[in-house]
């Protein structure tokens, strides 16, 4: 099978890569092109997904599309934008027909989920890569970015946290245990579901947004940084599932604050917006509140500041950004 025909067979013909709203040319030319609205801005983010350092070796190719596709759809999230289209950038060791079937329905079911499409991208030989590329609309202007944290906001998330983390040392194989509480986490790591509807809500109400990719302390010191401002997380307030309790145990609080992989929107609101949100969204839970100064504080029940646990993963060592 040459690059065209594994490109017609298992991209072009996917359920996911079909005429779209947005899409005025799909896969097949040099370019696609999309349609933007007047008034509205173009939101743009790539995630690379490494073979052996982002997914395990050997890992379920259905999984792997779905995971692939959610990781770079939370940016849209994050950004309050509304999901257009999608790239994918893939480094294939062979042409193996059986693990390009599932990787495509993977990918196709998160692409409805999200409702993007394929409209382009690049197939080579090498060592299993993947790079997709997001787009998304928003209106002019109203793009939730990680500054503006204002003094007095509250420090929200838009569910529970560290479900992924929990899963890690059972996605790794250093950990068997079987049952509904493993695979409510497994579940949570290998399908994340972005949280696009939750990010659009929060336009014209949050402060300022991400996605919490590396950790809930490593990544609400962007905003803390970005913002100039001070965040305090109450460490009792965080949203914990029961399945994470269930096999983290002691630990529970740690994977919420210091797993990466949640893929869960941390913003910062005024209190006034606090009941439209959780109405609309009844996930949301305030963790903690935004102060003047720097940096990212953790409290116990008590007010305390307590030593966070070790920082969120970073793949150049430990220093700075
Ligand atoms: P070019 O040589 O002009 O860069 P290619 O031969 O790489 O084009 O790709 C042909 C067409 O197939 C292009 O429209 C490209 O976007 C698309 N394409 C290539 N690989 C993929 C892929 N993995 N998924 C979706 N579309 C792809
Ligand atoms: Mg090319």
């Amino acid at each position: 099978m040459g690059e065209f025909e594994l490109i017609r067979r298992f991209f072009a013909a996917a359920p996911c890569a079909q005429a779209a709203e947005g899409v005025a040319l799909g896969i097949g030319d040099d370019c696609a092109l999309l349609q933007v609205a007047a008034g509205e801005q173009l939101a743009v983010s790539t995630d690379t997904l490494v073979d052996g350092v982002h997914f395990p070796k050997n890992c379920d190719p259905f999984l792997l599309g779905q995971r692939a596709l959610a990781v770079a759809a939370s940016d849209l999230a994050a950004m309050g934008a509304t999901p257009l289209a999608f790239t994918l950038a893939i480094t294939l060791p062979q042409a193996d027909e059986a693990w390009l079937g599932a990787f495509a329905e993977g990918l196709s079911t998160m692409a409805a989920r999200c409702a993007l499409s394929l409209v382009g991208g690049d197939t080579t030989r090498g060592p299993l890569s993947l790079t997709v590329t997001v787009f998304g609309a928003v209106p002019r202007g109203q793009a939730l970015t990680r500054a503006g944290a204002q003094t007095g906001d509250l420090l929200c998330v838009g569910g529970v946290l560290g479900d992924a983390a929990g899963a890690l040392p059972l996605v790794l194989g250093q950990r068997q245990v079987a049952g509904a509480a493993a695979q409510a986490l497994l579940q949570h790591y290998w399908a994340p579901l972005p949280q696009l509807a939750l990010g659009q809500l929060l336009r014209g109400k949050a402060t300022a947004a991400l996605d919490i990719s590396d950790g809930l302390l490593a990544d609400c010191g962007h905003i803390a940084r970005a913002s100039g401002m001070a965040l305090h997380i109450e460490r009792d307030r965080l949203p914990l599932s029961s399945a994470l309790r269930e096999i983290a145990g002691a630990s529970a609080h740690d994977c919420a604050l210091a797993g990466g992989d949640d893929y869960v929107l941390a913003f910062t609101l005024p209190a006034a917006h606090l009941p439209a949100v959780q109405a609309a969204w009844p996930q949301t839970m305030v963790i903690g509140r935004v102060l003047a100064g720097q940096g990212v504080h953790l409290l116990d029940a008590a007010g305390h500041v307590i030593d966070p646990p070790r920082a969120g993963y970073q793949h150049f060592g430990s220093s700075g950004d």
